[in-house]
């Protein structure tokens, strides 16, 4: 996914296309004139570097983002980076530390940028938990759908970090509906948007 996707309006239509200047609309075919609040917009990419995001929360999938999109079917993994960028995963052998491999998940920031105190907590007892006989590779049960234990190994840590703070512990639902549902819409809503601009060369959207 390296086209940066823009987004305009045009004869009462929100049209969506790839970075590169069109000059006729694609859904009248009249010549292109924008207007000042017609000018095309870039549409953030949900995307992002899980080594470059410290702190993380990180969804990804093994096939790569294009799987993100019917996330509720498919096989995620999640994981949390530390400080350095250095990503812990939790897998059928034991708990990974992965330097690559990370590169386009949906990250959830965890720590504020600017608590230093905080990110040389979160490293120590990251390490530190990860080391735990809890999460040796004979425990690791494989479940289906989001449930999977990379993501149970993701929530009780961040759940042993709220403790630390005097938070009480989130329950799985309420971690998703909080974090990670809308994440996740817009990164299917991306992906959908992605795949029929690759195909048709825009996407319209009549409102
Ligand atoms: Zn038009």
């Amino acid at each position: 996914m390296e086209e940066t996707i823009v987004k305009f309006r045009h004869c009462g239509k929100d049209i969506y296309s790839f970075s590169k200047q069109q000059n006729v609309c694609p859904a009248c075919h009249d010549h292109l004139i924008l207007r000042i609040l017609d000018a095309p917009v870039a549409l953030p990419s949900p995307f992002t570097n899980g080594h470059q995001t410290h702190c993380s929360f990180l969804i990804g999938a093994t096939e790569g983002p294009w799987c993100l999109n019917e996330w509720s079917e498919t096989e995620l993994h999640v994981g949390l980076s530390d400080s350095t960028g250095l990503v812990y995963n939790y897998t059928l052998s034991g708990v990974q530390r992965d330097e690559h491999g990370w590169e386009q998940c949906v990250s959830i920031q965890l720590v504020p940028p600017y608590r230093e105190d905080l990110k040389q907590l979160w490293d120590k007892e990251l390490s530190h938990f990860s080391s735990l006989p809890a999460w040796t590779p004979e425990r690791f049960h494989e479940e289906r759908e989001f449930g999977s234990c990379c993501y149970g190994f993701t929530l009780t840590f961040i759940n042993h970090m709220r403790s630390l703070d005097s938070k009480a512990p989130l329950s799985r639902n309420e971690f998703t509906s909080a974090y990670i549902l809308s994440r996740m819409k817009h990164a299917s809503m991306y992906i959908r948007v992605y795949e029929e601009i690759s195909q048709n060369g825009f996407y319209i959207v009549d409102k």
